[in-house]
């Protein structure tokens, strides 16, 4: 049997990661999302252990000196990282696995993993991205600046990335994205 390909997903909060990939899960069957682990609390209505594994910054260190993480990295005051053993087995079992992850912990993986495959979810403008960002109402003034300031180093590095996806229209960001997985599949 042969090896799941590995997908690493980046692009600025609020582009619209997490709505395209919901969408291109339901379109495409045989792939899996990597559930990070977090210290930030959860929004209401995510669940431990669907959208993340809400942990503790003692926990998290736990993990980080165990070697349980591919990767980890702070964002916004924050520890996120991909617990390592799921992708070993997803992968193995010939599955794809899609990691949805910040810019600095992308760049980790391109050195461990150099045959992932890596996209970047590009907003259509910044003042897009702000207006979502702020639309979707889950993060405070000061969160909302951080996250903002972290876009304009992410959107810099757009380019480093194999392919780019604009969200613009939702429904054409979802077939562009979902096109560029089932390419990967032998
Ligand atoms: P991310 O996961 O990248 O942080 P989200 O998926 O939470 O972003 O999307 C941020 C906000 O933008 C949400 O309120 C979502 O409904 C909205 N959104 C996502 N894609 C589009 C789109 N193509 N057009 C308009 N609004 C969008
Ligand atoms: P959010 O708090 O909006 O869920 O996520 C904030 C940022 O952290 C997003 O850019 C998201 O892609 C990223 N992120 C989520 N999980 C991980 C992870 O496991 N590792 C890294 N490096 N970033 C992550």
């Amino acid at each position: 049997m042969s090896k799941g390909n590995l997908f690493v997903i980046t692009g600025p909060s609020g582009a619209g990661k997490g709505t395209v990939l919901k969408r291109v899960f339901a379109a495409v069957g045989n792939i899996f999302y990597s559930i990070s682990a977090t210290t930030r609390s959860p929004r209401p209505g995510e669940e431990h252990g669907r959208e993340y594994y809400f942990v503790s910054k003692a926990e998290f260190e736990t993990m980080i000196a165990e070697k349980q993480l591919l990767e980890y990295a702070k964002y916004s005051e924050n520890y996120y990282g991909t617990p390592l053993q799921p992708i070993i087995e997803k992968t193995r079992l010939g599955n794809d696995v899609v990691l949805e992850i910040e810019l600095q912990g992308a760049l980790q993986v391109r050195k461990s993993c150099p045959e992932a495959n890596f996209i970047f979810i590009a907003p259509p403008s910044m003042e897009e991205l702000e207006r979502r960002l702020r639309s979707r109402g889950t993060e405070d003034e000061k969160h909302i600046l951080m996250r903002l300031e972290k876009a304009k180093e992410e959107c810099a590095a757009s380019s480093n990335f194999d392919h780019i996806v604009v969200n613009d229209d939702l429904d054409k960001a979802v077939d562009e994205l979902s096109q560029i997985i089932l390419s990967y599949r032998k």
